[in-house]
């Protein structure tokens, strides 16, 4: 590993292994794992792994484990899922985690401790095919009882609860807490709306809270090394629901935020996804004031596990630390090393990810990695102090994922990448093609909860994309007409704001406020598929843009200017001037329609509209044709001294691009080269040609 150019790595203690009897603590395997870091001088990331859980435990106290939404024992398997909210779980692993921490707080190598790896309600891996919505955990009676705290906290007596849930016609009202259960019907089984969120949101945080629990132990025990957990990639990405983690509230219990990320194996060659994984990482992580890593890359071959067999390239693995950068994080890990080889777990995932022979002995994949390591490491100082600032913030919120998923819209893709066809995954869909969009225009992002705009983080954005934004709250609609009023602009597509946080439907749509701040409102919806004729000056107005699905009739007021229209002559675009800012609204599901079918009119089109009050992109890439330049991807981040620019090309053939930087530089000098580039001088900034191999990375600092 040290030869190769790897610093740290990863190794894991587990309670079911290092405490077989009660108090009797084996820690042989992680002692000498140590004594060999210290020997070679290298630094270790120490996971803590309060599952599985010994069977001196198991067979006492785990009790019929986790239940699902069918009150069947949750994910069948020889041992049952002990569910965390079981009150002898934290009673009698604490004093496994308080023993590990002691044992080696002081160690040398010691670097960081993982308090959860992979943290969600599932009980496994997410790509089980069978995880469907009768699956939802937990509905054990411990999680049934912090359930019932959990509302009485919220709403004080039970009369709120009613009024709040609107459960009513006579029928279904609580009489006392002990008729409060947790809720089986789905809003898309006319269920309570507001009881659905609260229970989503309430699992959200139960999970929150058993990696804060594990990170407040570390603490206790070890004030000095950070805590950190890594999420699965698909509750960044997909729709969370049913894993139960909010990217945003894990965010705060643990001093750094990780993922692991397995992009090819589950979805396919989709480069944006570990960008976006990363940027709603840091999104979530800035509001802390903390940083993200990629904490698990796929480093070998999948052969049986996840949806494609699929083994990554020398390359791939040189490549992607450099993207995880690009997009503001700290730190990268693969995994693994060698080949996965359990003694005692034999079946599933055994011989896939090594990116080393069984032995250990090396292969190309390794050595790339490694001198990926080693190139970061030799310019530290330059890259990790980097700064990544967008402009446009894309509304991510999981109140609509969660409402999604109830509503059976966002059908089967709680968590995976899958045929969309028909389908209404609207929602995760929506996020999906408004991110990729922008990614493929170079556009930086961040990601806005409804919790970061109460807060006032708009502020550090200049324009607020809101795909399929459905429900929203007045509060949260007063203010983003404030950032509107400021001088911010709002892009929605169909179904902004229709309906409120319990569900309820706005008299006008959309709601909360916005039909002022757009100057448009819907007149009526229509499913048939028409052509969007732009106005002259819209984009490339000759091109028509598709609808997708539905689309609103708009009404505009006199102050806005329509901007396309359907053939029939009716409003499908707006732009209302608003304040010092300005409302756009789209009458179709532009984004979700893009993530179908990535129709270059649709991206030159919403790249104009995120666009329209000023550049929000620092680096334009050009000189290539269009499926070519989609796939160059380019980043500024901002240094002490001026920018560094990270282009990576994800095409499978060598690309000559054009990047035009936006910089108060007029040197370039490549990194990975060593020499300087001949730079041309431009309006603001410079031009640089650049070569890219296939899978090639270009650092450059100007
Ligand atoms: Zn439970």
């Amino acid at each position: 590993m040290k030869e190769v150019g790897f610093e740290e790595f990863n190794t894991h203690a587990v309670w079911k292994f290092m405490e077989p009897q009660k108090g009797e603590f084996d820690f042989a395997v992680i002692d000498q794992v140590l004594e060999v870091a210290a020997s070679e001088g290298m630094r270790v990331f120490l996971s803590v792994h309060p599952l599985p859980d010994p069977r001196w435990f198991h067979m006492k106290y785990a009790g019929d484990g986790m239940v699902d939404r069918r009150g069947r024992p949750a994910y069948p398997r020889n041992r049952v899922a002990l569910c965390w909210d079981n009150p002898h779980f934290r009673e009698h692993c604490t004093e496994f985690i308080q023993a590990l921490v002691n044992r080696y707080k002081s160690a040398p190598p010691l670097a960081y401790w993982n308090a959860w790896t992979e943290p969600n309600w599932i009980g496994g891996s997410p790509v089980y095919p069978s995880v469907d919505y009768d699956q939802l955990t937990c509905y054990c009676p411990y999680t049934a009882e912090k359930w019932s705290e959990w509302l009485r906290a919220k709403y004080g007596d039970v009369d709120r609860v009613n009024a709040a849930w609107r459960i009513g016609y006579g029928a279904g009202e609580l009489g006392d807490w002990s008729d409060v259960t947790p809720p089986t019907a789905l809003p898309g089984q006319w269920g309570s709306y507001r009881a659905w969120l609260d229970w989503r949101a309430f699992i959200d945080d139960r999970l929150t809270d058993l990696v804060q629990w594990v990170s407040d132990t570390i603490k206790a025990t070890d004030g000095n090394h950070p805590t950190h957990s890594n999420l699965l990639f698909q509750s960044a990405v997909y729709n969370p629901t049913i894993l139960g983690c909010d990217v945003a509230k894990m965010a705060g219990a643990v001093d750094i935020l990780g993922s692991s990320v397995y992009v090819r194996s589950t979805a396919g060659e989709r480069p944006e996804l570990l960008a976006q994984t990363v940027d709603v990482l840091r999104s979530a992580a800035s509001r802390y004031s903390r940083s993200c890593w990629v904490t698990e890359y796929q480093a070998g071959p999948i052969i049986w596990s996840h949806d494609r067999a699929v083994v990554p390239t020398p390359d791939d693995l040189f490549l992607a630390p450099f993207q995880a950068i690009a997009h503001g994080a700290k730190g990268f890990y693969y995994w693994m090393w060698r080949p996965r080889m359990d003694a005692e777990n034999g079946g599933w995932e055994q011989a896939e990810y090594g990116m080393t022979g069984k032995d250990g002995t090396l292969r190309d994949r390794a050595v790339r990695a490694g001198a990926a390591g080693r190139f970061i490491r030799d310019h530290e100082k330059l890259i990790l102090s980097a700064t990544y600032t967008p402009r446009v913030a894309i509304l991510r919120s999981q109140a609509l994922y969660h409402l999604s998923f109830g509503e059976v819209i966002d059908e089967i893709g709680a968590n995976r990448e899958l045929p969309v066809g028909d389908a209404r995954r609207f929602y995760t869909d929506s996020v999906l093609g408004a991110y990729r969009l922008l990614w493929e225009e170079k556009i930086p992002v961040g990601f806005v909860t409804p919790d970061d705009i109460l807060l006032g983080r708009l502020k550090d954005y200049a324009v607020l994309v809101m795909p399929f934004a459905y429900m929203l709250s007045e509060a949260v609609g007063a203010k983003i007409s404030d950032f509107a009023r400021g001088g911010g602009v709002v892009v929605a597509d169909f179904g902004c704001a229709m309906k409120n946080e319990v569900g309820a439907v706005y008299p006008r749509s959309p709601g909360a406020g916005l039909a002022d701040v757009f100057g448009a409102e819907e007149f009526d919806v229509a499913s048939d598929e028409r052509a969007i004729r732009l106005e002259p000056g819209t984009a490339d107005a000759s091109e028509p843009v598709r609808t997708h699905m539905l689309r609103s009739v708009l009404r505009a007021d006199s102050g806005a200017v329509v901007i396309g229209k359907y053939e029939d002559g009716a409003s499908a675009v707006t732009l209302h001037e608003y304040g010092r800012g300005a409302g756009i609204l789209v009458g179709t599901l532009i984004f979700r329609g893009y993530q179908v079918s990535s129709d270059p009119a649709t991206r030159a089109f919403v790249r104009h509209l995120v666009g329209v009050r000023g550049e929000v992109s620092p680096v334009t890439i050009s000189g290539l044709a269009s499926d070519l330049r989609v796939k160059v991807e380019a980043s500024v981040l901002t240094t002490e001294t001026g920018e560094l620019l990270i282009a990576i090309n994800h095409n499978s053939c060598r690309v000559v691009a054009t990047a035009d930087v936006k910089t108060s530089s007029r040197e370039a000098w490549d990194l990975m080269r060593d020499a300087a580039m001949p730079v041309e001088s431009r309006e603001g900034g410079v031009c640089i040609t650049l070569p890219l191999e296939a899978s090639g990375v270009a650092v450059i600092r100007l």
